[in-house]
């Protein structure tokens, strides 16, 4: 280790004390992108397609309150241990387009164009990176809602507030539905972040969406090959998916858990956006344990781009290993 280290430390004087690079005049002949890639992933289930499409990433300040039941330092901790920059979260989206032969299918729609404009192009990407990928939006034929927070829903509506999917039937979790347009509900939500919520939500869905929408139920399929499944704490209705196709398989856990770390790896963590945490917490080592027996593909939403990998148990948590990006569909 030792070695190692000083080894080092001889080489970056070396470099620092050799003047490598002329100090004036030398430019490459192409000048550094200032843009990344367009970011989306496809990969197949049986006959069905799929395509991650991602809507950038939220990196925000960590609060003391953060989590409910840590210390700021112990989440600092699990941060380090992943390399991952101290006092800071990072917050990453992926919505899906699916493509099941017959039908176009996006599932959740991202922040929205006006988060693209207020992050400066962080986030809210949903809609260029679909374009990028290929998809026209008039051509999506069903929009399936997992739940109702602003990085879901509000990449429902285009810029100039009128339905981002003009064609597309956009399918809700009942459970969820109830709740958020209940004005007794809204009587009673705290001030803060659930007030906000609540008028965002009757904002998209009743000055947007004009209330067109179907609510479902869980365990039926929304669109072919597509289940629904109940995964209720992080909201009342939340929903997570099977998608399977012949002997394909995979679980779209929505947000069971955030950014696998630290949440995987601390699923007793309570974080502020899981609204009943100890139900959050429950349904977290539920899916966690099945997906681990079942050794079953996962696709997070807000799991590192693209978002798909496999779960091993590992002491009183979980860890995601990312599946290999295959250049090959
Ligand atoms: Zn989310």
């Amino acid at each position: 280790m030792e070695l190692t280290r000083r080894h080092a430390l001889a080489g970056a004087a070396a470099i620092a004390a050799t003047p490598l690079l002329p100090s004036t005049g030398a430019k490459a002949a192409a000048p550094p992108a200032d843009k990344q890639a367009p970011s989306f992933y496809r990969y197949k289930v049986g006959d069905i397609q799929v395509t991650v499409v991602s809507d950038g990433r939220n990196t925000f300040k960590l609060e003391d309150s953060f989590i409910s039941n840590a210390r700021k330092e112990e989440v600092n901790a699990a941060l380090e241990k992943a390399f991952l920059p101290r006092d800071t979260f990072t917050s990453h989206f992926a919505p899906l387009v699916i493509n099941t032969g017959g039908k176009l299918v996006v599932i959740d729609t991202g922040n929205g164009a006006v988060a693209k404009t207020n992050s400066k192009g962080a986030y809210g990407l949903f809609a260029e990176n679909m374009a990028a990928a290929g998809f026209d939006s008039k051509a999506v034929d069903t929009v399936v809602i997992s739940h109702f927070h602003a990085d879901h829903v509000n990449g429902l509506l285009a810029a100039d507030g009128t339905p981002a999917f003009p064609n597309a039937e956009v399918l809700v979790p009942a459970t969820e539905w109830k709740f958020w347009m209940d004005d007794g509900e809204m009587s009673r939500a705290p001030a803060g972040r659930m007030q906000g919520l609540f008028k965002n939500n009757r904002n998209i869905f009743e000055a947007g969406l004009k209330k067109k929408v179907t609510p479902y139920e869980w365990g039926k399929e929304v669109a072919p090959g597509l289940l629904a499944v109940e995964s209720v704490g992080h909201s009342p209705g939340h929903t997570s998916y099977v998608l399977s196709s012949g002997s394909g398989k995979v679980f779209i856990q929505s947000d069971v858990t955030n950014n696998p770390t630290p949440f995987a790896t601390n699923p007793g963590w309570h974080a502020f956006f899981d609204q009943d945490a100890d139900m959050a917490e429950k349904t977290r080592r539920r899916v966690y344990d099945m997906m681990v027996a079942e050794k079953l593909l996962v696709q997070g939403f807000h799991y590192p781009f693209p978002g798909l990998g496999h779960v091993v148990k590992e002491g009183d948590g979980y860890r995601v290993i990312p599946a290999p990006w295959d250049p090959v569909i």
